[in-house]
């Protein structure tokens, strides 16, 4: 079924083993000076162990001053050359083979990033998300640049690496140049598209002069700039037919700046956001295309192939999530397949606190054979409480390192909150990961015990050697005259179709889980009106999908009162005080989104009771899932 993504592919004279590409995803994983660490290559190398056939690492700066987050890698000196080196020779052990991204980030970064620096641009106008002006480029700092993409070629080259990418796509440095949007310049290098081109076109001169014209050469560039006065496909399709012309062995088609938001897509958008970009552009070109964005499933990849919109996929965090994808897909395990959900939780948003990344749905990411690592002892009794994704992870985890485990939930589905998060409308792919443990946990041979409450009484009849206590967490009621009446119900219950929405309904919350309830209310036709405390939407909501959230609020038409604390509740709605003013608001039914509180009882039940106890996810302290995954793994790790 697979046969077009398991056929071998070519980029100039490099020959690649299948058509699946690991795309270019900032880990934040290496020193500061650049140099890669042992958790930057473990990371890779567990990518092309999997099956990739072709990596390509991310934002290698070009200068110091390159960098867009504090521990990218480096290519500016020699001392780190060797360090890469290790790096190429164990991706290619797994006959994987391994191209280096070349990046300034250009205006997208601030001086903080940068011991100082300002940063640099074709002309001096601000990111709209790093707010700080650039130094516009001279025409001699030009000249320096270009050398320094060339020679930062020539040490991936001497590193082992089988190519370099030229990053010109997302906003930054050679983006910029390409792009009338950020490039207001009246010399040679702006205005006219071919004098956009030209900062490329020297590029590519200089490099070929360094690493010879046989060394692949991919060019990676947004499809199109979502802003005002962006550049859009047509260029895209220009310019890829003049890199072919300068040769470029491959384009690497991708999307959006980070003034548009569109680099990286949610679950929000479509899978394969970008396949008819590519499709566009590969009309143009005879050199391979490659496309990126929400392709998450090998037979969607084989279509966007079989279709001939792209000839190679690449999957970003799709690779993140599951880095045996391509070995899983080859084997037809896809059930096996660990998907990734597009929640940005681990990866986007902890690249924006520039910290290193992580994976909700794989917590081993950046630990990279922890779990193999941690062989037990000796087999153990274990039990788990709860089947949220705390008590699935320590379920997996400890089943794995060889242990007797037993999962007791006290409801008739697995996930917790994660199942009821998955029903607001494009949060369908959080079933997968639920999916997916479920069928993990069975082919360990963990018993799974649904409808089952854990007590006291039980631990004491098991005598299990080690009890995880992943209870989760219970919605908050809070001390509001009403709030128990007939017409008030629970924001999960409404998701999961427990109780007949009606036509008017207050939300009371404004968080992620208010938001998201207030969408899927919307979407059933309901007016709803959303009730926050505090001045803001959604303080606890990752910023790449707070837009797509914030959009859909808009779409369906529901209104938010902010700075409103619910003073009463009744039959006929909702009393407020806003702004200090009492007023009050009509509504047959409020729904209840005012966050969670944690669920921990059992651990005081089971003190003197049994063996060792462990607590994990929510049952802590109510918190993102992303913290869930990790606390539940640790925990099956420890036992
Ligand atoms: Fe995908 Fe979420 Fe993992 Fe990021 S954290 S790779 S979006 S599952």
């Amino acid at each position: 079924m697979l046969e077009t993504l398991f056929s071998q592919c070519r980029i100039g004279k490099m020959e690649i083993k299948n058509r699946l590409a690991v795309s270019p995803m900032v880990c934040n994983y290496c020193e500061k000076d650049g140099k890669a660490t042992e958790r930057f290559m473990a990371y890779h190398e567990e990518k092309a162990r999997g099956g990739w056939g072709l990596i390509i690492t991310e934002n290698y700066s070009v200068t110091p001053e390159a960098r867009g987050f504090t521990h990218v890698a480096g290519l500016y000196e020699d001392a780190q050359i060797a360090g890469h080196t290790d790096l190429t020779r164990r991706v290619h052990r797994h006959g994987a083979k391994i191209v280096a991204q070349l990046v300034h980030a250009g205006r997208q970064t601030n001086h903080k990033m940068n011991t100082g620096v300002q940063p640099v641009a074709p002309s001096p106008i601000p990111c709209p998300e790093n707010q700080e002006i650039p130094h516009e480029m001279t025409i001699a700092e030009i000249r320096v640049m270009v050398s320094r993409f060339g020679d930062a070629a020539l040490r991936a080259k001497k590193a082992g690496f089988d190519g370099v990418e030229l990053n010109g796509g997302h906003g930054y440095l050679i983006a910029e140049f390409l792009s009338s949007y950020t490039n207001k310049r009246v010399d040679e290098y702006g205005g006219t598209l071919f004098n956009r081109l030209r900062f490329v076109k020297d590029i590519i001169q200089d490099l070929r002069s360094k690493v010879g014209a046989d060394f692949p050469l991919l060019f990676r560039i947004s499809s199109h700039e979502g802003m005002p006065g962006g550049r859009k496909l047509h260029d895209t399709r220009a310019i890829a037919m003049t890199l072919e012309e300068w040769g470029v062995d491959a384009i690497d088609i991708t999307s959006g700046t980070y003034g548009d938001g569109l680099t990286v897509p949610s679950m929000a958008e479509s899978h394969a956001w970008n396949a008819d970009s590519a499709a566009a552009v590969k009309k143009a070109v005879s050199i391979p295309v490659i496309i990126v964005g929400r392709i998450n499933e090998p037979i969607l990849a084989e279509s966007i192939l079989k279709s001939g919109m792209a000839d190679i996929i690449a999957m970003g965090r799709g690779s993140l999530a599951d880095p045996h994808l391509p070995e899983k897909a080859q084997k037809g395990q896809f059930e096996r397949i660990r998907q990734c959900i597009g929640c940005m939780q681990g990866c986007i948003g902890n690249l924006g606190i520039d910290g290193p990344i992580s994976c909700l749905v794989n917590p081993e990411l950046g630990f990279e054979g922890e779990l193999a690592a941690h062989a037990p002892p000796r087999k153990k009794k274990v039990v788990v409480v709860g089947g949220g994704p705390a008590g699935l992870e320590a379920a997996r985890a400890a089943a794995t390192r060889g242990h007797s485990v037993t999962m007791y939930e006290s409801q008739s589905y697995l996930g917790g909150q994660f199942t009821a998060a998955s029903f607001p409308p494009y949060k369908g792919e959080l079933a997968s990961y639920v999916s997916w443990a479920r069928n993990e946990l069975n082919l360990l041979g963990v018993n799974v015990q649904l409808n089952t409450t854990f007590t006291r009484q039980m631990a004491e009849g098991l005598k299990a050697d080690s009890i995880v206590v992943a209870a989760g967490s219970t919605p908050m009621i809070l001390d509001i005259p009403g709030i128990h009446g007939a017409n008030v119900v629970l924001a999960q219950d409404v998701l999961m179709g427990k109780c007949e929405p009606a036509k008017s309904i207050a939300v009371l919350g404004g968080g992620l889980v208010g938001l998201e309830t207030a969408v899927h209310l919307g979407w059933l036709g309901r007016k709803v009106t959303i009730f926050e405390k505090v001045d803001r939407l959604a303080p606890d909501v990752v910023s790449g999908v707070l837009p797509a959230l914030l959009h859909l609020l808009d779409v369906y038409g529901i209104e938010r009162v902010l700075n409103a604390e619910v003073l009463e509740i009744s039959d006929t709605g909702v009393v407020v005080k806003v702004n200090g003013e009492r007023k009050q608001y009509a509504s047959e039914m409020v729904v209840l989104a005012l966050g969670m509180n944690r669920e921990n009882s059992l651990v005081e039940e089971l003190k003197g009771s049994a063996g060792e106890v462990l607590v994990a996810g929510d049952a802590i302290k109510p918190r993102q899932a992303l913290q869930a995954t990790r606390e539940g793994f640790e925990a099956g790790l420890r036992i």
